[in-house]
């Protein structure tokens, strides 16, 4: 009698299956282990030491170095194979309430070790749902002027690296085309060069882009008889799980997302 037998269990898991599954199924990701910047202390004590007259925030830094303000650093890029699913299709987790629609559950071969905070990125463009509503020019208003938003004045920051455009309307019912009037160059600026919305004027953009996921819990560890089955990971789109975000570009918000997949391991 097989030791599976033995526990009641009569099937077994074939573990060249289960790796072989994910590697013809999956598809390939950048993974980045995902950390607190400098500065954004968690321990309150530590965000209170003065210095000075000068009381240190608990908030993070605008424009930071590090973090252009996020408050989490992405380090360590390498490319991972992963098996994606849509949190739709698992509805015990939407009916247990820690899980939204539009998050992803994401699994990964045993001996992949992510943790909470970290980030994945796809490497095939999606549409962002719902698009972003953006302000002409926010990097050169007011308080903003005072900050390093590394923003030239026809640029905007977007939300994620962008390959194409869908469509773009301004407040006023201006329609603006990619490639005349902006360009969008696979970086998370987009750049006027035609007609453009006027200075504070709010436009609507819908753009297909490498969508990126925040490993917003612990990832839950699956093991059976000693033997480690690979984690399953949940994740949330960028923008929804780091909402307090400030109008600064970070030092990589520039960069080509071919160049980021060619910086991975
Ligand atoms: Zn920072």
């Amino acid at each position: 009698m097989g030791r599976g037998a033995d526990r009641g269990l009569g099937v077994d898991f074939t573990f060249s299956l289960q790796k072989g599954f994910v590697d013809n199924r999956g598809e390939t990701m950048i993974h980045e282990v995902g950390l607190r910047c400098v500065c954004n202390p968690e321990d309150l004590h530590a965000g209170q030491v003065k210095h000075g007259d000068q009381v240190l925030r608990r908030r993070t830094k605008y424009g930071c170095d590090k973090c252009g303000g996020e408050g989490y650093i992405y380090r360590k890029p390498r490319r991972i194979i992963a098996l994606l699913t849509s949190v739709r299709l698992q509805k015990n987790q939407l009916e247990m309430g820690w899980a939204m629609p539009g998050d992803g559950i994401v699994s990964v071969k045993p001996g992949i070790e992510l943790s909470g905070g970290d980030l994945l990125t796809f490497t095939w463009p999606e549409i962002v749902p719902d698009g972003q509503v953006i302000i002409r020019g926010a990097a050169q208003i007011s308080d903003n002027l005072t900050r390093k938003t590394r923003l030239e004045a026809n640029e905007d920051l977007l939300q994620y690296n962008a390959d194409s455009s869908v469509y773009c309307e301004d407040e006023d019912n201006n329609v603006y085309n990619s490639g005349a009037d902006f360009i969008l160059d696979g970086s998370k600026i987009i750049k006027w060069v035609g007609s453009k919305p006027h200075q504070g004027k709010v436009y609507t953009l819908k753009y297909k882009a490498f969508l990126e996921w925040v490993v917003f819990l612990p990832p839950d560890i699956r093991r059976d008889r000693d033997r480690d089955l690979g984690q399953r990971i949940a994740a949330r789109k960028r923008h929804v799980a780091l909402v307090n975000k400030d109008p600064s570009g970070s030092p990589s918000s520039k960069t080509p997302f071919c160049d980021r997949l060619q910086s991975c391991a």
